[in-house]
Protein backbone atom coordinates (compact mmCIF):
# COMPACT_ATOMS: atom_id res chain seq x y z
CA UNK A 1 0.00 0.00 0.00
CA UNK A 2 1.36 3.44 -0.94
CA UNK A 3 -0.13 4.90 2.33
CA UNK A 4 2.58 2.53 4.79
CA UNK A 5 5.34 4.82 3.43
CA UNK A 6 3.78 7.60 5.33
CA UNK A 7 3.40 8.05 8.91
CA UNK A 8 0.13 8.37 9.91
CA UNK A 9 0.18 12.22 11.81
CA UNK A 10 0.19 11.48 15.61
CA UNK A 11 -1.57 14.44 17.58
CA UNK A 12 0.82 15.92 19.95
CA UNK A 13 -0.60 18.50 23.56
CA UNK A 14 2.69 19.07 24.19
CA UNK A 15 2.49 20.46 27.91
CA UNK A 16 3.65 23.80 29.51
CA UNK A 17 7.18 23.47 30.88
CA UNK A 18 8.23 25.41 33.83
CA UNK A 19 12.38 26.39 34.41
CA UNK A 20 14.59 28.75 32.54
CA UNK A 21 14.93 27.74 29.35
CA UNK A 22 11.32 27.98 29.28
CA UNK A 23 11.27 31.56 30.25
CA UNK A 24 14.22 32.23 27.89
CA UNK A 25 12.03 31.00 24.36
CA UNK A 26 9.20 33.52 25.86
CA UNK A 27 11.87 36.45 26.12
CA UNK A 28 13.15 35.67 23.12
CA UNK A 29 9.82 35.30 21.44
CA UNK A 30 8.98 38.57 22.49
CA UNK A 31 11.80 40.13 21.07
CA UNK A 32 12.16 38.39 17.34
CA UNK A 33 7.89 39.15 17.08
CA UNK A 34 8.66 42.30 18.25
CA UNK A 35 11.44 42.77 15.58
CA UNK A 36 8.94 40.95 13.34
CA UNK A 37 6.34 43.53 14.11
CA UNK A 38 8.10 46.59 14.51
CA UNK A 39 11.01 46.94 12.07
CA UNK A 40 9.32 47.98 8.94
CA UNK A 41 8.06 51.32 11.09
CA UNK A 42 11.73 52.43 11.45
CA UNK A 43 12.45 55.54 9.32
CA UNK A 44 15.63 56.18 7.69
CA UNK A 45 16.18 59.73 5.84
CA UNK A 46 17.40 59.40 2.53
CA UNK A 47 16.42 62.43 1.12
CA UNK A 48 13.87 63.25 -1.05
CA UNK A 49 13.68 61.26 -3.69
CA UNK A 50 14.03 57.58 -1.89
CA UNK A 51 11.81 56.19 0.72
CA UNK A 52 12.35 57.08 4.36
CA UNK A 53 11.75 53.62 5.41
CA UNK A 54 14.89 52.06 7.18
CA UNK A 55 13.90 48.36 5.75
CA UNK A 56 12.18 48.01 2.40
CA UNK A 57 12.54 46.17 -0.56
CA UNK A 58 10.67 48.32 -3.06
CA UNK A 59 9.95 46.03 -6.10
CA UNK A 60 8.35 48.00 -8.68
CA UNK A 61 11.97 50.03 -8.63
CA UNK A 62 13.81 46.85 -8.25
CA UNK A 63 15.74 48.10 -5.45
CA UNK A 64 16.37 46.98 -1.30
CA UNK A 65 17.52 49.38 1.51
CA UNK A 66 18.75 48.57 4.78
CA UNK A 67 19.48 51.61 6.60
CA UNK A 68 22.43 52.77 4.62
CA UNK A 69 23.03 50.00 2.71
CA UNK A 70 21.12 50.03 -0.61
CA UNK A 71 21.22 47.96 -3.22
CA UNK A 72 20.49 48.16 -7.02
CA UNK A 73 19.20 45.14 -9.46
CA UNK A 74 23.01 45.21 -10.90
CA UNK A 75 24.76 44.72 -7.25
CA UNK A 76 22.89 41.33 -6.55
CA UNK A 77 26.12 39.86 -5.52
CA UNK A 78 25.64 41.98 -2.62
CA UNK A 79 22.75 39.44 -1.65
CA UNK A 80 25.11 36.48 -2.56
CA UNK A 81 27.31 37.63 0.33
CA UNK A 82 24.43 38.69 2.87
CA UNK A 83 23.42 34.84 2.20
CA UNK A 84 27.19 33.70 2.27
CA UNK A 85 27.69 35.73 5.90
CA UNK A 86 23.68 34.01 7.18
CA UNK A 87 24.65 30.46 6.20
CA UNK A 88 28.46 30.68 7.72
CA UNK A 89 26.77 32.25 10.99
CA UNK A 90 24.61 29.03 10.83
CA UNK A 91 27.23 27.01 10.73
CA UNK A 92 29.44 28.17 13.00
CA UNK A 93 26.72 28.87 15.78
CA UNK A 94 25.34 24.60 14.70
CA UNK A 95 28.98 23.36 15.36
CA UNK A 96 29.32 25.20 18.66
CA UNK A 97 25.89 24.71 19.93
CA UNK A 98 24.01 22.28 18.10
CA UNK A 99 20.73 23.09 16.83
CA UNK A 100 19.50 26.03 18.80
CA UNK A 101 18.25 28.27 16.05
CA UNK A 102 15.90 26.09 15.51
CA UNK A 103 14.70 25.75 19.10
CA UNK A 104 14.82 29.22 19.69
CA UNK A 105 14.88 31.33 16.69
CA UNK A 106 13.63 29.88 13.72
CA UNK A 107 10.22 31.29 12.25
CA UNK A 108 8.31 27.83 12.19
CA UNK A 109 9.52 27.64 16.26
CA UNK A 110 8.38 30.53 17.24
CA UNK A 111 4.74 31.25 15.22
CA UNK A 112 4.57 27.56 16.77
CA UNK A 113 4.99 28.60 20.70
CA UNK A 114 2.55 31.35 19.48
CA UNK A 115 -0.37 29.49 18.57
CA UNK A 116 0.40 26.78 20.92
CA UNK A 117 0.04 29.51 23.40
CA UNK A 118 -3.70 30.47 22.24
CA UNK A 119 -4.59 27.16 22.16
CA UNK A 120 -3.44 26.81 25.90
CA UNK A 121 -4.91 30.09 26.86
CA UNK A 122 -8.40 28.76 25.36
CA UNK A 123 -8.37 25.13 25.69
CA UNK A 124 -5.88 24.48 28.80
CA UNK A 125 -2.95 22.96 29.16
CA UNK A 126 -2.38 19.11 27.52
CA UNK A 127 -4.71 16.86 29.95
CA UNK A 128 -7.50 19.42 29.19
CA UNK A 129 -6.67 19.55 26.00
CA UNK A 130 -6.72 15.58 25.30
CA UNK A 131 -10.16 15.88 27.58
CA UNK A 132 -11.70 18.62 25.49
CA UNK A 133 -10.65 16.37 21.97
CA UNK A 134 -12.44 13.38 23.48
CA UNK A 135 -15.82 15.45 24.18
CA UNK A 136 -18.46 16.24 21.56
CA UNK A 137 -20.18 19.58 23.10
CA UNK A 138 -21.19 22.94 22.72
CA UNK A 139 -17.95 23.69 24.58
CA UNK A 140 -15.53 22.27 22.80
CA UNK A 141 -16.65 23.72 19.40
CA UNK A 142 -17.02 27.19 20.85
CA UNK A 143 -13.47 27.01 22.56
CA UNK A 144 -11.97 25.10 18.99
CA UNK A 145 -13.96 28.07 17.16
CA UNK A 146 -12.21 31.20 19.83
CA UNK A 147 -8.86 29.50 19.39
CA UNK A 148 -9.23 29.10 15.23
CA UNK A 149 -10.30 32.92 15.40
CA UNK A 150 -7.20 33.74 17.30
CA UNK A 151 -5.07 32.15 15.06
CA UNK A 152 -6.51 33.29 12.19
CA UNK A 153 -6.24 36.78 13.12
CA UNK A 154 -2.63 36.38 13.94
CA UNK A 155 -2.02 34.84 10.29
CA UNK A 156 -3.26 37.64 8.69
CA UNK A 157 -1.31 40.22 10.74
CA UNK A 158 1.82 38.50 10.39
CA UNK A 159 0.89 38.16 6.31
CA UNK A 160 0.40 41.91 6.74
CA UNK A 161 3.25 42.65 8.49
CA UNK A 162 5.27 40.94 5.93
CA UNK A 163 3.63 43.59 3.15
CA UNK A 164 4.71 46.05 5.16
CA UNK A 165 8.33 45.47 4.09
CA UNK A 166 7.56 45.81 0.45
CA UNK A 167 5.39 49.32 0.71
CA UNK A 168 5.54 52.17 3.24
CA UNK A 169 4.19 50.55 6.03
CA UNK A 170 3.10 53.53 7.79
CA UNK A 171 0.78 54.36 4.37
CA UNK A 172 0.10 50.76 4.56
CA UNK A 173 -1.47 51.21 8.17
CA UNK A 174 -3.09 54.21 7.35
CA UNK A 175 -5.13 52.69 4.38
CA UNK A 176 -5.71 49.44 6.39
CA UNK A 177 -7.50 51.38 9.15
CA UNK A 178 -9.30 53.43 5.69
CA UNK A 179 -10.12 49.79 4.54
CA UNK A 180 -8.70 51.20 1.74
CA UNK A 181 -6.76 47.89 0.70
CA UNK A 182 -5.55 46.97 -2.67
CA UNK A 183 -5.76 43.50 -4.32
CA UNK A 184 -2.22 42.95 -4.47
CA UNK A 185 -2.21 43.45 -0.62
CA UNK A 186 -5.05 41.15 0.16
CA UNK A 187 -3.68 38.47 -2.12
CA UNK A 188 -0.34 38.48 -0.18
CA UNK A 189 -1.62 38.82 2.70
CA UNK A 190 -4.41 35.96 2.52
CA UNK A 191 -1.39 33.50 1.43
CA UNK A 192 1.04 34.13 4.17
CA UNK A 193 -1.78 34.37 6.74
CA UNK A 194 -2.88 30.81 4.65
CA UNK A 195 0.94 29.57 5.18
CA UNK A 196 1.34 30.69 8.92
CA UNK A 197 -2.36 29.11 9.59
CA UNK A 198 -1.07 25.75 8.27
CA UNK A 199 2.34 25.96 9.47
CA UNK A 200 1.78 26.64 12.93
CA UNK A 201 -1.82 25.80 13.63
CA UNK A 202 -1.18 22.07 11.89
CA UNK A 203 1.64 21.38 10.54
CA UNK A 204 3.97 22.44 13.29
CA UNK A 205 6.91 19.82 14.41
CA UNK A 206 6.18 18.17 11.03
CA UNK A 207 8.09 21.13 9.19
CA UNK A 208 10.72 20.17 11.35
CA UNK A 209 10.87 16.49 11.16
CA UNK A 210 10.00 16.27 7.36
CA UNK A 211 10.13 19.38 5.64
CA UNK A 212 13.02 21.12 6.48
CA UNK A 213 16.05 20.34 5.02
CA UNK A 214 18.21 22.11 7.57
CA UNK A 215 17.49 19.35 9.87
CA UNK A 216 18.78 16.78 7.40
CA UNK A 217 22.64 18.06 7.09
CA UNK A 218 23.21 19.29 10.79
CA UNK A 219 24.58 16.21 12.10
CA UNK A 220 27.16 16.64 9.55
CA UNK A 221 28.30 20.02 11.66
CA UNK A 222 27.93 18.45 14.63
CA UNK A 223 30.91 16.86 16.56
CA UNK A 224 32.22 14.67 20.38
CA UNK A 225 32.15 18.60 21.43
CA UNK A 226 28.78 20.45 19.87
CA UNK A 227 26.61 20.94 22.80
CA UNK A 228 23.53 19.10 22.55
CA UNK A 229 20.80 18.12 24.43
CA UNK A 230 21.49 14.84 26.64
CA UNK A 231 20.28 12.41 28.90
CA UNK A 232 22.68 11.00 31.34
CA UNK A 233 22.27 7.22 30.86
CA UNK A 234 24.98 6.15 33.91
CA UNK A 235 22.91 8.14 36.28
CA UNK A 236 19.52 7.87 34.86
CA UNK A 237 19.46 4.07 34.61
CA UNK A 238 17.65 1.63 35.45
CA UNK A 239 14.94 3.52 35.72
CA UNK A 240 12.00 2.53 38.10
CA UNK A 241 8.80 4.78 39.17
CA UNK A 242 9.30 6.31 42.43
CA UNK A 243 7.08 6.18 45.25
CA UNK A 244 7.75 8.90 48.52
CA UNK A 245 10.31 7.96 50.27
CA UNK A 246 12.36 5.42 47.69
CA UNK A 247 15.89 5.04 48.10
CA UNK A 248 18.11 5.76 45.23
CA UNK A 249 21.31 3.59 46.26
CA UNK A 250 20.59 0.72 43.67
CA UNK A 251 18.93 2.40 41.03
CA UNK A 252 18.79 5.26 38.48
CA UNK A 253 17.59 8.51 38.79
CA UNK A 254 15.00 8.50 35.91
CA UNK A 255 11.89 7.80 38.10
CA UNK A 256 9.99 7.49 34.28
CA UNK A 257 7.72 9.98 34.58
CA UNK A 258 7.63 10.79 30.98
CA UNK A 259 7.54 14.64 32.18
CA UNK A 260 10.72 15.10 29.40
CA UNK A 261 8.25 13.77 26.78
CA UNK A 262 5.25 15.16 27.32
CA UNK A 263 6.37 18.98 27.36
CA UNK A 264 8.49 18.32 23.65
CA UNK A 265 7.24 19.87 21.23
CA UNK A 266 8.25 16.89 18.45
CA UNK A 267 7.06 14.63 20.71
CA UNK A 268 10.36 12.73 21.09
CA UNK A 269 11.53 10.85 24.10
CA UNK A 270 15.21 12.59 24.71
CA UNK A 271 16.45 9.08 26.86
CA UNK A 272 16.46 7.15 23.88
CA UNK A 273 19.50 9.45 22.90
CA UNK A 274 19.99 11.98 20.26
CA UNK A 275 17.28 12.16 17.36
CA UNK A 276 16.89 14.17 14.06
CA UNK A 277 13.58 15.22 16.10
CA UNK A 278 14.97 17.01 18.54
CA UNK A 279 15.34 21.34 17.72
CA UNK A 280 17.22 21.80 21.02
CA UNK A 281 14.83 23.69 23.20
CA UNK A 282 15.69 22.62 26.56
CA UNK A 283 12.03 22.39 27.48
CA UNK A 284 13.04 18.56 28.42
CA UNK A 285 15.91 19.91 30.28
CA UNK A 286 12.98 21.77 32.55
CA UNK A 287 10.63 19.74 33.10
CA UNK A 288 13.48 17.44 34.61
CA UNK A 289 14.77 19.75 36.51
CA UNK A 290 11.60 19.99 38.36
CA UNK A 291 10.95 16.69 38.75
CA UNK A 292 14.69 15.74 40.42
CA UNK A 293 14.01 18.83 42.27
CA UNK A 294 10.86 17.82 43.90
CA UNK A 295 12.23 14.29 44.28
CA UNK A 296 15.30 15.81 46.18
CA UNK A 297 17.78 14.68 43.81
CA UNK A 298 20.18 17.37 42.13
CA UNK A 299 19.39 18.67 38.95
CA UNK A 300 20.97 17.83 35.32
CA UNK A 301 19.83 14.07 34.36
CA UNK A 302 18.70 16.22 31.03
CA UNK A 303 21.14 18.78 30.31
CA UNK A 304 22.64 20.92 27.51
CA UNK A 305 26.44 19.41 27.69
CA UNK A 306 28.52 17.37 25.09
CA UNK A 307 28.84 13.85 24.22
CA UNK A 308 32.70 14.17 25.38
CA UNK A 309 31.75 15.49 28.68
CA UNK A 310 28.82 13.53 28.96
CA UNK A 311 30.47 9.99 28.73
CA UNK A 312 33.66 11.13 30.24
CA UNK A 313 33.73 13.71 32.55
CA UNK A 314 36.51 13.25 34.05
CA UNK A 315 39.18 13.36 30.93
CA UNK A 316 37.01 15.85 28.78
CA UNK A 317 36.23 19.65 30.15
CA UNK A 318 33.00 21.15 30.31
CA UNK A 319 31.70 22.63 26.68
CA UNK A 320 33.49 25.58 26.50
CA UNK A 321 32.90 28.50 23.48
CA UNK A 322 37.13 28.41 23.10
CA UNK A 323 37.25 26.01 20.47
CA UNK A 324 39.41 25.77 17.22
CA UNK A 325 36.73 25.91 15.18
CA UNK A 326 35.85 29.38 17.09
CA UNK A 327 38.47 31.05 15.56
CA UNK A 328 38.64 29.65 12.13
CA UNK A 329 34.56 30.38 11.99
CA UNK A 330 35.20 33.53 13.54
CA UNK A 331 38.00 34.22 10.71
CA UNK A 332 36.22 33.39 7.93
CA UNK A 333 33.14 35.81 9.42
CA UNK A 334 35.57 38.81 10.08
CA UNK A 335 37.04 38.13 6.34
CA UNK A 336 33.11 37.77 4.23
CA UNK A 337 31.80 40.57 6.53
CA UNK A 338 34.89 42.94 6.35
CA UNK A 339 35.05 42.52 2.49
CA UNK A 340 30.90 43.02 2.34
CA UNK A 341 31.13 46.19 4.67
CA UNK A 342 34.22 47.80 2.18
CA UNK A 343 32.63 47.24 -0.68
CA UNK A 344 29.10 49.01 0.28
CA UNK A 345 31.06 51.51 1.94
CA UNK A 346 33.27 52.17 -1.26
CA UNK A 347 30.75 51.27 -4.09
CA UNK A 348 30.50 53.75 -6.89
CA UNK A 349 26.83 56.36 -6.66
CA UNK A 350 27.23 56.46 -10.75
CA UNK A 351 27.75 53.08 -13.00
CA UNK A 352 28.42 54.10 -16.79
CA UNK A 353 27.84 51.13 -19.80
CA UNK A 354 28.35 51.81 -23.35
CA UNK A 355 27.51 49.63 -26.48
CA UNK A 356 27.42 50.28 -30.02
CA UNK A 357 25.25 50.90 -32.54
CA UNK A 358 25.49 47.42 -34.56
CA UNK A 359 23.39 48.09 -37.58
CA UNK A 360 24.84 50.12 -39.56
CA UNK A 361 28.23 49.87 -37.29
CA UNK A 362 30.12 52.72 -39.17
CA UNK A 363 27.86 55.62 -41.50
CA UNK A 364 30.07 57.91 -43.81
CA UNK A 365 28.91 61.24 -44.10
CA UNK A 366 28.39 62.97 -47.44
CA UNK A 367 32.16 65.34 -46.51
CA UNK A 368 33.84 61.79 -46.31
CA UNK A 369 33.60 61.83 -42.81
CA UNK A 370 32.63 58.69 -40.67
CA UNK A 371 30.41 58.48 -37.87
CA UNK A 372 29.59 55.56 -35.10
CA UNK A 373 26.81 55.88 -32.64
CA UNK A 374 26.81 54.49 -29.33
CA UNK A 375 24.07 54.88 -26.54
CA UNK A 376 25.60 55.67 -22.97
CA UNK A 377 23.39 53.92 -20.01
CA UNK A 378 23.97 56.29 -16.90
CA UNK A 379 22.77 55.12 -13.43
CA UNK A 380 22.61 57.79 -10.71
CA UNK A 381 22.42 56.02 -7.11
CA UNK A 382 22.28 59.48 -5.60
CA UNK A 383 19.64 61.27 -3.94
CA UNK A 384 20.02 64.40 -6.14
CA UNK A 385 20.34 65.52 -10.30
CA UNK A 386 23.69 65.28 -11.79
CA UNK A 387 25.03 66.77 -14.33
CA UNK A 388 27.24 64.97 -16.05
CA UNK A 389 30.22 66.86 -19.16
CA UNK A 390 31.50 64.27 -21.54
CA UNK A 391 33.99 65.24 -23.73
CA UNK A 392 36.69 63.33 -25.98
CA UNK A 393 39.52 62.62 -24.23
CA UNK A 394 42.20 61.18 -26.27
CA UNK A 395 41.45 62.57 -29.86
CA UNK A 396 41.42 66.35 -31.41
CA UNK A 397 39.87 65.05 -34.45
CA UNK A 398 37.21 63.56 -33.08
CA UNK A 399 33.81 65.17 -32.48
CA UNK A 400 31.09 64.10 -29.89
CA UNK A 401 27.87 64.81 -30.57
CA UNK A 402 24.51 63.98 -28.25
CA UNK A 403 21.45 62.94 -29.81
CA UNK A 404 18.69 65.89 -28.93
CA UNK A 405 21.59 67.64 -26.88
CA UNK A 406 22.68 71.62 -28.08
CA UNK A 407 26.09 70.32 -26.01
CA UNK A 408 27.71 68.10 -24.33
CA UNK A 409 26.19 68.46 -20.82
CA UNK A 410 23.67 65.67 -19.25
CA UNK A 411 21.21 65.55 -16.51
CA UNK A 412 20.45 62.68 -14.87
CA UNK A 413 17.47 62.52 -12.28
CA UNK A 414 18.26 60.88 -8.63
CA UNK A 415 17.97 57.38 -8.35
CA UNK A 416 17.43 56.37 -11.56
CA UNK A 417 19.04 55.65 -15.01
CA UNK A 418 19.11 57.26 -18.56
CA UNK A 419 20.19 55.99 -21.69
CA UNK A 420 21.80 58.60 -24.28
CA UNK A 421 22.45 58.10 -27.92
CA UNK A 422 25.31 59.92 -29.31
CA UNK A 423 27.77 60.10 -31.86
CA UNK A 424 31.60 60.27 -32.84
CA UNK A 425 32.51 61.56 -36.01
CA UNK A 426 36.29 61.40 -37.83
CA UNK A 427 37.69 62.59 -40.70
CA UNK A 428 38.24 59.85 -43.02
CA UNK A 429 42.30 60.60 -43.66
CA UNK A 430 42.34 60.12 -39.71
CA UNK A 431 44.31 57.00 -40.62
CA UNK A 432 42.41 54.70 -43.68
CA UNK A 433 44.85 51.77 -43.38
CA UNK A 434 43.56 51.24 -39.26
CA UNK A 435 40.07 49.35 -39.10
CA UNK A 436 39.33 51.01 -35.88
CA UNK A 437 40.28 52.87 -33.03
CA UNK A 438 39.90 53.30 -29.30
CA UNK A 439 38.45 55.91 -28.27
CA UNK A 440 38.28 57.15 -24.64
CA UNK A 441 35.36 59.28 -23.25
CA UNK A 442 35.70 61.41 -19.97
CA UNK A 443 33.03 61.62 -17.93
CA UNK A 444 32.54 64.68 -15.22
CA UNK A 445 30.17 65.31 -12.46
CA UNK A 446 32.34 67.74 -11.19
CA UNK A 447 32.75 65.68 -8.28
CA UNK A 448 34.16 62.78 -10.08
CA UNK A 449 35.65 62.17 -13.44
CA UNK A 450 35.03 58.68 -15.33
CA UNK A 451 36.45 57.02 -18.29
CA UNK A 452 34.91 54.78 -20.38
CA UNK A 453 36.39 53.39 -23.44
CA UNK A 454 34.36 52.68 -27.05
CA UNK A 455 35.69 51.23 -30.45
CA UNK A 456 35.51 53.37 -33.44
CA UNK A 457 34.57 51.37 -36.56
CA UNK A 458 36.68 53.22 -39.37
CA UNK A 459 35.32 50.08 -42.23
S1 LIG B 1 11.59 13.85 33.17
FE1 LIG B 1 13.51 13.06 33.99
S2 LIG B 1 12.83 11.58 35.51
FE2 LIG B 1 11.05 11.96 34.26
S3 LIG B 1 11.16 10.40 32.66
FE3 LIG B 1 12.22 12.18 31.85
S4 LIG B 1 14.33 11.79 32.37
FE4 LIG B 1 13.14 10.42 33.66
S1 LIG C 1 13.94 16.36 23.22
FE1 LIG C 1 13.98 18.12 24.58
S2 LIG C 1 15.24 19.63 23.55
FE2 LIG C 1 14.70 18.06 22.04
S3 LIG C 1 12.88 18.90 21.08
FE3 LIG C 1 12.16 17.59 22.72
S4 LIG C 1 11.94 18.97 24.46
FE4 LIG C 1 13.14 20.06 22.95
Amino acid sequence: MFSDYFLAKKKLYPQLAKGKFRRLKNYLNIIFLSIYSFSSLLRYDRGDSAPNQAIMIDIPNSKAYFFFIEIWPSEVYYLAAILIIMAVTLFFITSLFGRIWCGYACFQTVWTDLFIAVERFFQGDRNQRILLDRKNNFKKYFLKTLTHLTWIIIALFTGLIFCSYFSDSWLLWQNIFLLNISPTIIGWTAGIGFMTYLMAGFAREHVCIYMCPYARFQSSMFDNNTLIISYDQKRGEPRAKYHQNDDFANRGHCIDCKQCVVVCPTGIDIRNGLQMECIACGLCVDACDEIMTKVGLPKGLIRYDTLNHLHDPLKFKKFTIWQFRTFYYLTILAIVCSLTLFSLNTKSTVDLSVSQERNPLFVKLSDGSIRNAYYLKIINKTHHLKSFKIRINNSSQAILKIANYSDAIVDVEAESSFVFKFFITLPYEFDENLQQKVIELEIDDDQEKRYVSVVFINN
